[in-house]
């Protein structure tokens, strides 16, 4: 099975998921979005208001500053993939809860199984703390690991990680700004040398 016909089918099934209480509160799950053959995947935390409402990641506000990120290193939306580590918006938009990882993370570990990213860049100390945890490196508060490049191995070969902060935080920080831009240069500069 191809990558396309693999991804649908876990689309469907995520569309179709009761795993956690968070099924029953939403508009409509928000699976993910970008090219199956992204070398780049971000992952974000969950999905807000406005991703609930249109089942699309980061279209609000934390989603202007994630575009104009990528727009300053030269990528295109359609050329990476963006999800989150829980699909369906948790209410009043607070942090997702240990269970409710649990029950979802198993999505997302597909989803990087199928488009075999060369890197992953977890926003936000949530999806840090379960990315790095995931690849067995040791978790650190956020502002001491944001930017640094993390090497693991799979099943499919070697992945970069690098970490950053959540582009929600420029929002309401405007100095998280400036570390994200850094952060994202670095990405640009990996993509490049490697391509
Ligand atoms: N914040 C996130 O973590 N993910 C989204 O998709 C939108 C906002
Ligand atoms: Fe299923 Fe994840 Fe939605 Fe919970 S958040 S219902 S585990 S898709």
């Amino acid at each position: 099975m191809g990558k396309e016909e693999l991804m649908k089918r876990l689309e469907e099934r995520i569309r179709n998921c009761r795993k956690c209480p968070l099924w029953e509160l939403r508009t409509n799950p928000v699976p993910g979005a970008g090219s199956y053959d992204a070398e780049v995947m971000f992952v974000g935390e969950a999905p807000g208001y406005w991703e609930d409402q249109k089942g699309l990641p980061f279209v609000g506000r934390a989603g202007k500053v994630l575009d104009e990120l990528l727009a300053g290193i030269g990528l295109r939306r359609e050329e990476v993939y963006i999800t989150n580590i829980v699909k369906c918006r948790p209410p009043n938009n607070r942090d997702p809860t240990e269970e409710e990882i649990r029950a979802c993370s198993p999505y997302l570990d597909m989803q990087i199984d199928i488009i075999r990213p060369r890197l992953i860049v977890p926003l936000g100390r949530h999806s840090m703390r379960y990315i790095l945890g995931k690849f067995g490196f040791r978790v650190e508060p956020i502002s001491r690991v944001h930017g640094k490049t993390f090497e693991a191995r799979t099943l499919f070969g070697k992945v970069t990680i690098i970490p950053t902060y959540h582009p929600a935080a420029a929002l309401y920080k405007p100095p998280v700004m400036e570390e994200l831009k850094k952060d994202f240069a670095r990405i640009g500069a990996l993509m490049k040398r490697t391509r």
